[in-house]
């Protein structure tokens, strides 16, 4: 699971809403991640302290990226997929099915 960083009120913290962030280094156990923020939904100032190892660069972003940003390009000039493009797939998917039939056929000729 991701790790978020909530408010008391249950609204998900966000990188706009950080006030401020620290280290908090201890020399037995693990570190953390201090962060103090205001909540965009109940305006109360809070804190909370994130351990390190579950610290990662997408805590404080709404959706983390997985798609790299030429991905992103390419994606977004191919536009969304419309119904030609199911209807296509779904002729090409039943041809490769005929093309198994055809396949078995042969294979019981030989037999
Ligand atoms: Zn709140």
């Amino acid at each position: 699971m991701k790790t978020a960083i909530k408010c008391n009120c249950g609204q998900r913290v966000l990188a706009k809403d950080v006030m401020q962030t620290g280290y908090y280094l201890r020399l037995i156990g693990p570190s953390f991640v201090y962060v103090k923020y205001r909540c965009p939904r109940c305006k109360k100032l809070g804190e909370q302290f994130v351990k390190q190892e579950e610290w990662e660069d997408g805590i404080l972003h709404d959706i983390p990226s997985e798609v790299k940003p030429e991905e992103k390009a390419i994606f977004e000039q191919m536009g969304k997929i419309d119904i030609h493009e199911c209807i296509d797939a779904h002729f090409e998917l039943e041809k490769m099915e005929s093309l198994c039939d055809l396949i078995n056929i042969t294979e019981e000729a030989k037999k």
